[in-house]
């Protein structure tokens, strides 16, 4: 499949998933447009790096995800978007009567809100263009919950509901709203909870690898960036024009349990 003359917004796709999907894209001739909250020379070496790999325009343009006017500020630069991956995310493990004010209002911010803002000021131009898809990045976490995740749990599920509504309201339009479910997948965010997880459950680190993350995956294998960026172009193809308003998991069987 081709997506030579569409714009991709990959929000947060300096590492992990967001980088594989925004490769996948590239890959199948899309021009993409990478972000995140910094703005070091490796974050644009990055963009170069994908544009010569696959001869395509790859642009890094900074923007905080935790907050609207920047959201929407990255679309405007952006100046096209066809094609937009609400990705962003992070993560912090407590008890919800110990869970920091400041950490709630950020994974909140960064996971739910932020694609709110994005898709507003995307929609007019997908219009304009006739055409437009929109990937959200939930989680097996907007379908179950687990303990000591309450904010992203509830950002997560917050998501799934924007979805199913986002994909209602233009349902007529050629322009298609899912979400993706992903399970565990080894990246930067699952790595950064792992000391925090242990002290929750008194555990070592390859205890909580194996009895805390891969317990909940019936295939006992992290998901891959790479199925992820798989799924994105399908989503993206014409086979998918009928898909909206859905949540899609790549969970090795964790939410059929
Ligand atoms: P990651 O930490 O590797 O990547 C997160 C990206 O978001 C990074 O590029 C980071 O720089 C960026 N980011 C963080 N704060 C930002 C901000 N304020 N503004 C802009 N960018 C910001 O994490 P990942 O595992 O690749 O996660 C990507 C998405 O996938 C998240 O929404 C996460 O919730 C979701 N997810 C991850 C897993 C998993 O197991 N890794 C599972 C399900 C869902």
């Amino acid at each position: 499949m081709s997506l030579s003359g569409k714009t991709a917004v990959i929000t947060g796709s300096t590492s992990g998933i967001g980088l594989g999907i925004a490769r996948a894209l590239a890959g199948a001739g899309a021009d993409v447009v990478l972000n995140s909250f910094t703005d070091g020379d490796d974050d644009h070496a990055l963009a170069q790096e994908i544009a010569a790999e696959c001869n395509v325009t790859a642009r890094y343009i900074q923007a905080d995800m935790s907050k609207g006017d920047e959201c929407r500020a990255l679309i405007e630069r952006a100046g096209r978007c066809d094609i937009l991956v609400n990705n962003a995310g992070i993560q912090h493990v407590a008890p919800v009567d110990e869970f920091p004010v400041g950490k709630w209002d950020a994974i909140i911010a960064i996971n739910l809100s932020s694609a709110f803002h994005t898709t507003a000021a995307a929609l007019p131009l997908m219009r304009k263009a006739g055409w437009g898809r929109i990937i959200n990045i939930a989680s097996a976490h907007g379908l179950r919950a687990s303990p000591f995740k309450s904010a992203y749990v509830a950002a997560k599920h917050g998501v799934l509901g924007l979805t199913k509504t986002v994909g209602l309201e233009t349902a007529k339009e050629p322009v298609t709203v899912n979400a993706i479910c992903p399970g565990y997948v080894h990246t930067p965010l699952v790595d950064a909870q792992i000391p925090d997880t242990m002290k929750q459950y008194g555990m070592g680190r390859d205890e909580v690898i194996e009895k805390v993350i891969l317990e909940r995956q019936p295939s006992k294998e992290f998901v891959t960036v790479d199925e992820l960026g798989g799924l994105a172009l399908f989503l993206c193809s014409d086979a998918a024009a009928q898909m909206t308003a859905s949540a899609i998991s790549v969970d090795g069987g964790w939410t059929a349990m």
